[in-house]
């Protein structure tokens, strides 16, 4: 199985050592020839407004739009996950998403004050220890359809927000474990697709 990361901007050089670490099939992708040719993509983490306005200037939308809906194998963390929500909360001007899950995010949710942290935690489908969860200006999950399954969440002023979800093929993080040496979230990836 070839896995395209999408290398237009942000960490994809992390998920790509995440990726190959684990003796995945993984390269940087960004053209429209080379995303037509995978068979599994990663989105990084990075500025989802420009993300989409490079993969908008490069003809890549549609492409990448129709192979999420067409079931290509996903994963997109932070940034990532932003763009592959149906519909974002408070969408930078003309900001639009490749879709893939039935949610609807909210970007840097966690506001000011915990602009970036790190948490432990448990994650569905994980096993062993809980995850040491980066947040990085992040989004969070603010409601999704019963298709969605959420794998995690974190607690804010006594409210659960998911930071972690599947729906079928695609799965989305709010963090980023490919700045981690923690691997085992792309490896639930890979065992999706396998
Ligand atoms: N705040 C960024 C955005 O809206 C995401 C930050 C990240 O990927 N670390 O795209």
């Amino acid at each position: 199985m070839s896995v395209g990361v999408l290398a237009l901007q942000g960490d994809f050089r992390e998920h790509l050592h995440s990726l190959t670490s684990l003796g995945a099939d993984a390269h940087l992708v960004r053209t429209f020839d080379e995303i037509q040719a995978i068979e599994a993509l990663v989105i990084p983490g990075g500025e989802s407004t420009t993300i989409f306005k490079l993969a908008k200037s490069f003809g890549l939308l549609e492409l990448i739009r129709a192979k999420i809906a067409g079931g290509m194998p996903t994963y997109g963390s932070c940034a990532g996950m932003i763009l592959l929500a149906q519909e974002i909360q408070d969408p930078a001007s003309g900001q639009e998403t490749f879709g893939g899950i039935e949610m609807k995010v909210r970007r840097n949710a966690f506001g000011r004050q915990v602009d970036s942290f790190e948490v432990d935690l448990a994650v569905k489908g994980i096993v062993g220890d809980p995850m040491r969860a980066l947040f990085i200006r992040a989004p969070w999950v603010e409601s999704v359809s019963p298709r969605v399954e959420v794998l995690a969440s974190v607690e804010i002023d006594g409210e659960l927000h998911p930071v972690a979800v599947r729906q079928g093929a695609v799965l989305a993080t709010s963090f980023h474990p490919e700045i981690t040496s923690d691997t085992r979230m792309h490896q639930l990836f890979l065992d999706g697709i396998a």
